[in-house]
């Protein structure tokens, strides 16, 4: 790590997750890291603090009686008496009442003064030398952690507060901190942790933010202080006070990368059709509903993944039914007449809503996800089909159930539809609901890959979900930051069940598309257009690239392509082939830096 020394260049390298480049001031926000930090409070702002630590302990307490219910029911009594435990501390007036006190007295924010209490117990503990009252600080330290993390998101500065022209430099950003960013404001992100195929990422792509992950610039004290940054999210560097030369030479790059991006745009409402005639369906995976006028702006087919939970993970609980429908409503009728496929809450791993801070799993991308949460929570899951279901109403909207992993849950989910259906009939609610809804399944899972031509009986349409599917099938988290080199989307065996999928699913006459991050790339389109998909679904700022790269493909060379990429055994192979073939297909300078 080089020493920053104010007016030198310092370049520091990481892995480029969102494109695009960048020059702004940086915008170090700490309260995403893990010191708790210690801020002096007015004497007007104490009254406020003290009640927000009762909040947050009214939360915490909520949360544990809610586990504790559902151990108690499932007869797990160790966990039950663990809680109880949990409980007696939180609800210890003692303890309580020395803290508030001390916010008082010191006029410091509570989490700071929560904190030192702990350690001071901690210390108490440790003085002890029976094994009993050490490992009772295990339930001190579990329950503050809980504490912690409801008074923390309170408290914490949104990203849509940052001055303009920021470039933001942090540890580690959710996904719903990235949802929240302006880009007039936010010009790029760093982070010293993060994925590229995370949903913070997707964000950021979405949003056109260029964003460099797992960036080591934890020593650089002088940050704040250094008057310009350059965010190079092609090639994953950062430099810190650029010399005039690195700025005129990315000044110069960013100039050309938006002449690109504006020629490509300018071809937005022509066809998306392969060199030998074949028509591409060309959709848009859609966050938040900021983007939905990007739809028309470039020219989406319709919205082949539209990612509900996000309404959960900004409003940070589940939305009624009325708020649901209102945004569905929105959608369609921004979609123009296109077919809308609204996938039903996909919470959970790094989505978690705040109504799942209890959860603490050991494996979440293994736990209580997807279909299982909503299996789990019926009713929850009902309000939402009855909120799409009022919405088709409006325009041609379909229902996409995630993380399938069974014909069972496939199911049980059309129960659910079903029900709300009946219940909607029985109100007159005075609405055209449309009948017979489309439904269909993600495919995300190796067991639903294998098993597509069971799904695709019971259900309309298939998507397939490489994000996940590429990080079930190699077991590589898609989150981590130090498994990020081996989550390879070109692994011989992840092509392998994307033809068997595609090959089921024809079977079936059962239409299958991709809305997975490699429908993006494209140095996938050749790829996936041999596979036999012929629709794709991409965040609507790639919708200019791909389509270009799609009127430059031939489909029976595509077709070619993938017989001689099945017969190659390792990632980096197929990586090299899928390079070699765009840029014999893409005309040379015309696109180099997607
Ligand atoms: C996927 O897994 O590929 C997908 C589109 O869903 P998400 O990224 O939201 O998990
Ligand atoms: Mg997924």
């Amino acid at each position: 790590m080089p020493k920053q020394d104010s007016g030198q260049e310092i370049c520091l390298e990481g892995q480029p997750v969102a494109r695009g480049l960048a020059i702004g001031i940086p915008c170090v926000l700490n309260q995403f890291e893990s010191k708790i930090p210690e801020i002096h409070l007015s004497h007007e702002e104490v009254g406020a603090e003290i009640e927000r630590y009762r909040k947050a302990l009214k939360e915490s307490r909520d949360d544990i009686l809610r586990l504790k219910g559902e151990l108690a029911r499932e007869g797990v009594q160790d966990g039950v008496l663990v809680l109880e435990t949990h409980l007696e501390i939180i609800e210890d007036p003692l303890l309580n009442r020395q803290i508030e006190e001390e916010v008082r007295q010191a006029k410091k924010n509570v989490e700071f003064i929560f904190q030192r209490a702990i350690e001071r117990f901690r210390k108490k503990f440790e003085a002890i030398s029976d094994p009993f009252f050490q490992s009772r600080f295990e339930d001190v330290q579990d329950i503050s952690k809980r504490v912690l993390a409801y008074l923390r998101d309170m408290k914490r500065t949104t990203l849509g507060e940052v001055p303009q022209n920021s470039i933001v430099f942090t540890r580690q950003l959710s996904p719903t901190d990235a949802a929240e960013a302006k880009r007039t404001h936010v010009l790029a992100f760093v982070t010293q942790i993060g994925g590229a195929t995370s949903h913070t990422a997707i964000v950021a792509r979405a949003k056109g933010i260029p964003y460099v992950a797992n960036v080591n610039f934890s020593k650089l004290q002088e940050m704040n202080k250094a008057s310009l940054t350059i965010v190079d999210g092609l090639l994953g560097k950062v430099i810190i006070n650029p010399t005039e030369e690195t700025l005129d030479y990315y000044r110069c790059q960013k100039l050309q990368l938006a002449e690109q991006q504006e020629t490509l745009k300018s071809t937005s409402f022509t066809k998306a059709l392969t060199l030998d005639g074949q028509n591409v369906r060309l959709s848009a995976n859609v966050e938040i509903a900021d983007d939905f006028s990007l739809l028309q702006q470039y020219g989406a087919e319709g919205v082949g993944l539209f990612r509900s939970e996000y309404i959960v993970l900004q409003k940070g609980s589940f939305p009624s039914e009325e708020e649901q429908f209102e945004i569905y409503k929105s959608l369609v009728e921004h979609a123009n007449g296109h077919p809308v496929v609204i996938r039903a809450f996909d919470i959970g791993m790094d989505k978690v809503a705040c109504a799942l801070k209890s959860n603490l799993e050991l494996n979440p991308a293994l736990g209580c996800r997807a279909i299982r949460f909503l299996l789990h929570e019926k009713e929850l899951f009902k309000a939402q089909m009855r909120a799409i279901l009022r919405a088709s109403a409006y325009g041609d909207v379909r229902i996409l159930f995630p993380m399938i992993s069974s014909l069972n849950e496939l199911m049980e989910a059309k129960i659910v539809v079903s029900q709300a259906y009946e219940e909607l009939a029985k109100e007159e609610c005075g609405l055209e609901i449309k009948q017979n809804i489309k439904l269909g399944c993600m495919i995300e899972v190796p067991s639903a890959a294998l098993i597509v031509d069971l799904l695709a009986k019971e259900c309309d349409f298939l998507s397939i979900g490489t994000n996940d599917l590429i990080q079930y099938a190699t077991a590589i988290d898609r989150s981590s930051q130090t498994m990020s080199a081996l989550y390879t989307s070109t692994h011989p065996g992840v092509l392998r069940l994307m033809k068997m999928i595609v090959e089921l699913a024809q079977k079936q006459n059962v239409p299958v598309s991709v809305c997975g991050e490699i429908a993006s790339d494209p140095r996938f389109v050749p790829l996936l257009l041999g596979l036999g998909i012929t629709e794709l679904s991409v965040s609507c700022r790639f919708l200019p690239i791909i389509k270009h790269v799609i009127r430059h493909t031939q489909k029976q060379k595509a077709v070619d392509l993938v017989t001689r990429l099945l017969e190659l055994a390792t990632a980096h192979e197929i990586q090299d082939a899928l390079v070699s073939e765009y840029e014999s297909n893409v005309p040379a300078g015309s696109i180099k830096n997607f």
